[in-house]
């Protein structure tokens, strides 16, 4: 049976080779957008053809609270990996108190080897260069090394991302898959250039976001009035 993140709707594994590898795309997704689809996609393909389980924090704890609720996160998410060969994990979202990456990480790893049978998955973490500048901040990041690899995305515009303390930089993303754990890996693949904060104001300015988001996320938007698109016709 193909190993998946905790509370994955689908499998997110490809057992090609011992260990398995398991690739993992944090954030907030207030909403979900085509960067971050893009960002996904790519990461797969870099890692072997995995796919890769988006993960959303239900309560972030270094940034003010999402706009929509996580349910309303998780159901924009279902239906932009719908068909992409993408996974969306319930993990944090099913999980009390702040959405910390350590327990994620933790509780992840537990999933896959309860009885700490050996050889256990990989799991590469998926994270934006902006984040990760934050990184060293993060709950018990010193623990992070040993727990998984990072694979990161240049965002444009955003400063070249270093390293953070306790990470190797490995030369290819694909090493990241049979690494234990402590590589990090900068993907040099173009990203597109869209946030949700842009995609929110754009929606409340009342703004075409057909470049910014999948339609299906864009019907959900506007049929349940986030961010305030009551009312707003498609575009
Ligand atoms: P906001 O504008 O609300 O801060 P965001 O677009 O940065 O949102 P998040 O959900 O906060 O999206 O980000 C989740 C993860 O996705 C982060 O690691 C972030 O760096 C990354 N990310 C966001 N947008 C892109 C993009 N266009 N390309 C690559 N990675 C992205």
């Amino acid at each position: 049976m193909a190993a998946s993140a905790g509370g994955a709707s689908r499998p997110v594994t490809q057992r090609r080779s011992r260990p398995a590898c398991i690739a993992v795309f944090g954030g907030t997704f207030d909403p979900v957008h085509l960067g971050h689809l893009h960002a996904a996609q790519v990461a797969g393909e870099a890692l072997g053809g995995i796919g890769v389980t988006l993960l959303p924090a239900a309560r972030p704890w270094h940034r003010p609270p999402p706009l929509a609720s996580a349910a309303h996160r998780c159901r924009m998410l279902e239906l932009a990996a719908d068909g992409k060969g993408l996974g969306v994990s319930h993990l944090e979202i099913d999980r009390p108190g702040p959405s910390y990456a350590v327990d994620t990480l933790r509780e992840l790893a537990g999933a896959q080897a309860p009885r700490n049978v050996e050889p256990r998955s990989v799991i590469v973490w998926c994270i934006g260069g902006d984040a990760l500048d934050a990184l060293e901040t993060w709950h018990r990041a010193e623990q992070l090394p040993s727990l998984c690899n990072l694979l990161v995305f240049q965002r444009p515009g955003s400063p070249h991302a270093r390293p953070p303390q306790g990470f190797e930089v490995v030369d290819a993303a694909a090493c990241l898959a049979s690494r234990r754990s402590g590589g990090v890996h900068f993907l040099d693949a173009p990203m597109l250039d869209i946030s949700a904060t842009a995609v929110r104001r754009a929606i409340a300015g009342g703004d075409a976001t057909g470049a910014l988001l999948p339609r299906q996320v864009w019907d959900y938007i506007r049929r349940n009035g986030l961010y305030g698109a009551a009312g707003a016709s498609l575009k």
